[in-house]
């Protein structure tokens, strides 16, 4: 699939959603994103994990790690498709460790897997938690790229598509100045 199939799957699957938004930040938008949406599907889930797989044919990966909870479900459908082990990092106490007896054995070569990248705070924090713990990053992949970045923690982010949010100052905001109602989606997202 290339990415305009996957973005109009996504839309399809209400991940995209167009009208008057306010966003946490307080700016307004015309476009809203919840990948949230397409991962309820676990067969939609299933074929974003392929793909993520295929971004990597050839390149050797022994564990994909996901920091929880939004990148858990593509995790584990990246690792399904790559047919490799798969753990999740987790916050205690404001820092991104490991739990559960999930562990990253000495040497192997570890994709980190995220729904959604927009500063890249998270997936930079799971990819130190790894290399601290011995563990080689091939690289880090999500199913949306909000930010437009292209490295995180000097690894190539790869992202199966890339969106740019267009967000306007209330007071400038051609939504309002129209007088389209509008709505608060709300939950935060990294
Ligand atoms: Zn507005």
């Amino acid at each position: 699939m290339n990415e305009e199939e996957i973005l109009e799957i996504l839309q399809e699957a209400g991940a995209i959603k167009k009208g008057h938004f306010q966003l946490t930040s307080g700016l307004h938008a015309e476009t809203y994103y919840q990948c949230a949406a397409a991962l309820e599907s676990p067969r939609l889930t299933e074929r974003m994990g392929d793909e993520i797989a295929r971004l990597y044919t050839g390149k050797p990966i022994d564990l994909v790690v996901s920091p929880a909870l939004g990148g858990i479900i593509l995790g584990f459908a990246t690792a399904l498709a790559l047919d490799v082990r798969f753990i999740w990092a987790e916050r205690a106490q404001g820092a991104m460790t490991f739990r559960r007896g999930f562990c990253v054995n000495p040497g192997e070569r570890v994709l980190v897997v995220e729904d959604v990248v927009t500063t890249g705070g998270s997936v930079a924090e799971v990819i130190e938690l790894v290399e601290r713990s011995g563990g080689e990053v091939v690289g880090a992949a999500c199913l949306m790229n909000r930010g437009g970045r292209e490295l995180v923690s000097d690894h190539d982010l790869k992202s199966l598509v890339t969106v740019a949010t267009v967000a306007f100052d209330p007071k400038e905001c051609p939504m309002c100045a129209a007088g389209n109602a509008i709505e608060s989606p709300g939950s935060r997202r990294n």
